[in-house]
């Protein structure tokens, strides 16, 4: 017999109807505690990704543990702020009321998650939708058994199954979870199984966020200062291995300055990770054989493989690959690629740069490296994208003032500090009419009152 999620989601839904769980400090000292529990288990956790990812203890820290603790601080500073009713101002129509807007957690949460940070994308998620007071179930990835493992223990040491459960398992566990009546769905993972979720919570209209993923362009045109613009491209390409939702997919650089930047980035992988980039401890691994085989077919029959190009897959290990110029139909220019193979392409004018960014739908990050603002003003209002940056590369995730999320295929909602808690509350609109006072102009018989309302409607309009 398996695990009966309709059980569990039934606890859920009655531990938050006692409302109990409507005390904010209630929550907090709960998000305290799960900040202690993962203070404690660091060590284990960096050791869980090194065992999933062969991430860098440095990586696993700086982009996994480190984001996590930014989202609980700013939960446990300002959840009890962020929730407070905000006073409005009435309608004269409406005279005598005091309105307001009060933000309701959705109640029963679905958090499904991916492998690629599967700390961070499992957690955070879960931090602010607890915070806002939801209840929480979350499916972590089965690619990253260990971490997925970790992030159920750390949950169980926190939170009752009431509040939060961790359901282990792979797609036909997140199928079942997907049949039951969810209030909210938080989605991250490939476009593909992003369809499959969007359909499944349409069968209850529940609403969802999907962050998503897609081609991300890195456009450097020839105004680009070049050294620090391949150093850039190097770090937000190659870290977890490419492996990384915001990574910048393939370059689209100016024909004049194609070679001169291709040897600088060349230059930078050496200098990130050596001549022998297998011995080297500061580049993760491929997440599994299928994600390997799949990767090493993409640059295997192109024309012109300009560096790297190496693989063993006892170690799951890519090296740092450069491709330079791929076929616009080639599988590599297709798909994202999610891995550590980087296309450079050239464009000689705005045409030419303007159809190859047109063979893609919406990506979920879009990189411009110039110094000519003209330049990136006009890509920036011509193309639709989830969040962009001029002049480096990944970096607008760190900032959780801004929302983080995709458009079209590459996602359908945002999240990060306040942004989450926007997107795990509903906004309730509240008149409280007082009774004092009974303006009768509303009310039948009419006869009368149009003449009045016409001369009042720039009042109360
Ligand atoms: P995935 O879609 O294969 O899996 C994500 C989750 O969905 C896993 O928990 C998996 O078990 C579950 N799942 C798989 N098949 C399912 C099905 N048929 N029905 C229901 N659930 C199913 O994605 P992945 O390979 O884990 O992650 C890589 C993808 O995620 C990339 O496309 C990447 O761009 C994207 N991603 C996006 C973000 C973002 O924030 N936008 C972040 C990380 C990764």
């Amino acid at each position: 017999m398996g695990y009966n999620y309709q059980k569990l989601l039934n606890h859920q839904i009655s531990f938050f109807n006692q409302g109990r769980w409507d005390d904010v400090y209630y929550r907090i000292s709960l998000l305290k505690k799960l900040k202690l529990v993962i203070e404690q288990h660091e060590d284990e956790i960096i050791d869980a990704l090194g065992k999933d990812l062969k991430k860098p203890p440095v990586e696993a820290y700086s982009t996994e543990l480190l984001v996590v603790y930014k989202e609980l601080n700013k939960f446990i500073r300002r959840i009890k702020s962020w929730q407070k009713p905000r006073l409005k101002l009435p309608s004269l129509i409406n005279f005598p009321s005091v309105d307001y807007i009060h933000h309701k957690p959705w109640g029963q949460v679905l958090v499904i998650s991916p492998w690629n940070y599967p700390f961070q994308l499992a957690i955070n998620p879960l931090i602010a939708a607890i915070a806002c007071g939801n209840t929480v179930v979350l499916k972590p990835s089965e690619l990253s058994p260990n971490t997925s493992k970790i992030i159920q223990k750390i949950i169980h040491q926190c939170f009752s199954k009431e509040i939060a459960e961790v359901c282990l398992g792979d797609a036909d566990v997140a199928s079942q979870l997907l049949e039951l009546k969810w209030n909210y769905i938080f989605f991250t993972g490939s476009v593909a199984v992003g369809k499959i979720v969007a359909e499944a919570a349409a069968k209850n209209l529940t609403p969802v966020t999907l962050e998503l993923g897609g081609k991300n362009p890195c456009i450097v045109d020839t105004s680009a200062k070049l050294d620090v613009t391949a150093k850039r491209i190097a770090w937000g390409k190659f870290i977890n291995a490419g492996q990384t939702c915001i990574a910048p997919d393939y370059i689209l650089v100016h024909e004049s300055i194609k070679n001169q930047l291709t040897e600088k980035i060349i230059s930078e992988i050496r200098n990130f990770y050596g001549d022998q980039p297998k011995e080297s401890s500061d580049l993760a691994r491929i997440i599994n054989k299928k994600h390997f085989q799949r990767l090493i077919k993409l640059f295997q029959n192109q024309k012109e493989l300009r560096y790297g190009g190496k693989y063993a897959e006892d170690e799951l290990y890519i090296s740092p690959t450069i491709l330079i110029d791929p076929e616009l139909d080639d599988e590599v220019m297709q798909d994202e690629i999610f891995g550590p193979i980087l296309p450079i392409l050239s464009y000689t004018n705005d045409n030419e740069l303007h159809y190859v960014l047109d063979q893609h739908n919406p990506p979920l990050s879009l990189y411009i490296f110039t110094e000519n603002r003209y330049f990136a003003k006009k890509i920036l209002s011509k193309y639709q994208f989830g969040g962009a940056v001029i002049n480096d590369t990944i970096v607008h995730f760190i900032n959780d003032r801004l929302p983080f999320g995709g458009v079209g295929t590459s996602g359908i909602g945002s999240y990060h500090g306040k942004h989450s808690f926007s997107t795990f509350t509903r906004k309730t609109s509240i008149v409280d009419r007082k009774t004092w006072l009974d303006v009768e102009v509303k009310y039948p018989p009419y006869a009368g009152k149009l003449d009045l309302l016409k001369k009042i409607k720039n009042w109360i309009t």
